[in-house]
């Protein structure tokens, strides 16, 4: 076997800035140890989110200038609607500014209280949608999901004995869709397999419940089912995904993954009803139904993306890159969540700290390591993200204390891999003498993202 290397020569670049220790340590003061207060110019490797970062195509670019600005009907819209056609099989095509855009349309016309809307697990947008209509956001995930030790396939999965018992419960009309996120990025960035998909489909069938694809992923879900399920190797990673829109009656979409631009997303529909609701609301809060939000130009950019992605050498390089840097980290001995997902590294920050408290939040003491000692910028998923107090004000913490190394699609080369793996690993080295954090202050909502941190001496 050859090196696997970068399916793409390098047209234009990006200086990184480099800082010195020392520097990082003011950054790190004058931010209050919170890595979303640092500027990005003082970050040298920035896994923070591959959400809306990565590196555009020459075909791309071209397509930029290429965009048509009309306000209706403009010849974007077009070669869009008939790529995200082509794409899913479905009807009616609606883009919108992002991801949460398509969900805030969704739930405001099918949420509302006493609605619920379950999923192999919500991203945290779109549990936040649901809720903000009134409706309740339900997770599925499989036993085997939960366990951050066990290698799996397909860990993705829904639950669909759990699933099913739930319909029954609550009552199929309380449930006005099923979502299904591939792949399931708050559970690791794992797949889902296509025998899992077809059997929620044929639950939810059996209730007359729509199936909604979240499909910000489906590229590199549809890839690890062509790596990894029976039946799948020789089927081009094209007709897998086909396969998989097969079974939804909706998509929902966040350009900035998949589609590999900066900003972006759709909603995707084959209820005629349901469409024509969607795009008065679209009137009302992203733009016409031929733009949502979006220039022209953005509207080129996804639809070349969208073809981009599905190239297998691309595929190829993009989930190999992120299963090297865990197989790298994980040979070195340090803890990550197995196996490695589509999209990110999660290192398992409470075996990485054992040492420091829950309380003390053991995540954001490895993320502020990783930026101390190499300038890498991760975030923390565990109680600082997701952690709440109880009544008498102490912490109910998160199930996990994990912190996500993200890789931005085609922007890092192997080396800049390679030295993500030798600041890890030192920072591991170091476990005895890192300290735990205290929050100083914060906010009453998403407090992740402002709240300030001391380190406790
Ligand atoms: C990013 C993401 C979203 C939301 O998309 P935005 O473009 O960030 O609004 C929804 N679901 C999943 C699974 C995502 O990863």
């Amino acid at each position: 076997m050859k090196t696997i290397i970068e399916p793409f020569k390098i047209k234009s670049i990006e200086p990184i800035n480099f800082t010195t220790e020392r520097e990082r340590e003011a950054y790190l003061r004058r931010a209050f140890y919170n890595m979303f207060l640092l500027p990005a110019e003082e970050v040298l490797i920035d896994l923070l989110t591959d959400s809306g970062t990565s590196a555009m195509s020459a075909r791309q670019w071209a397509g930029m200038m290429e965009g048509d600005e009309a306000y209706a009907g403009a010849k974007s819209f077009f070669r869009f609607e008939h790529k995200v056609r082509q794409l899913t099989g479905l009807r009616y095509i609606i883009p919108t500014h992002q991801g949460r855009a398509a969900e805030k349309i969704l739930f405001t016309i099918v949420g509302g209280k006493g609605k619920y809307i379950p999923n192999n697990s919500h991203f945290d947008t779109t549990r936040a949608n649901i809720e903000f209509s009134g409706a309740e956001a339900v997770d599925f995930p499989t036993q085997e999901g939960r366990d951050p030790d066990v290698i799996a396939d397909f860990k993705g999965n829904m639950d669909v004995t759990g699933l099913e018992e739930f319909i029954v419960r609550v009552g199929a009309t309380n449930i006005p869709l099923c979502m299904m996120t591939v792949t399931n990025n708050s559970g690791g960035g794992q797949p889902v397999s296509m025998q899992n998909i077809r059997e929620t489909k044929a639950v939810c069938t059996k209730h007359g419940i729509p199936l909604f694809l979240d499909a910000c992923r489906f590229a590199e879900n549809a890839y690890f089912i062509k790596k990894r399920e029976k039946g799948y190797a020789d089927v081009p990673v094209k007709d897998i995904v086909k396969e998989m829109f097969s079974y939804a009656d909706g998509s929902t979409m966040s350009a900035k993954k998949d589609a590999i631009v900066n900003m972006g997303g759709f909603l995707a529909l084959n209820d005629e009803a349901l469409a024509t609701q969607a795009r008065n609301l679209l009137i009302v809060t992203e733009g016409f139904p031929t733009y949502g939000g979006l220039a022209g130009r953005d509207l080129e950019a996804i639809a070349q993306g969208l073809e981009e992605v599905l190239d297998e050498h691309y595929l190829h390089y993009r989930i190999r890159s992120v299963e090297y840097l865990g197989e790298r980290l994980s040979t070195a001995g340090v803890p990550i969540l197995q196996p490695p997902g589509g999209h990110a590294i999660y290192l398992n920050a409470k075996k990485f700290l054992p040492h420091v408290p829950v309380e003390e939040y053991p995540g954001q003491s490895v993320v502020v390591e990783l930026y101390r000692l190499g300038g890498i910028r991760s975030v923390e998923i565990g109680s600082v993200m997701f952690g709440k107090y109880d009544q008498q004000g102490k912490l109910i913490p998160a199930r996990m204390e994990l912190v996500r190394l993200a890789i931005p699609r085609r922007v890092y080369t192997q080396s800049h891999i390679d030295y993500v793996i030798e600041v890890v690993i030192e920072a591991h080295q170091r476990q005895n003498v890192l300290k735990g954090y205290r929050i100083i202050e914060e906010a009453p909502m998403l407090r992740h993202f402002t709240a300030k941190f001391e380190p406790i001496a």
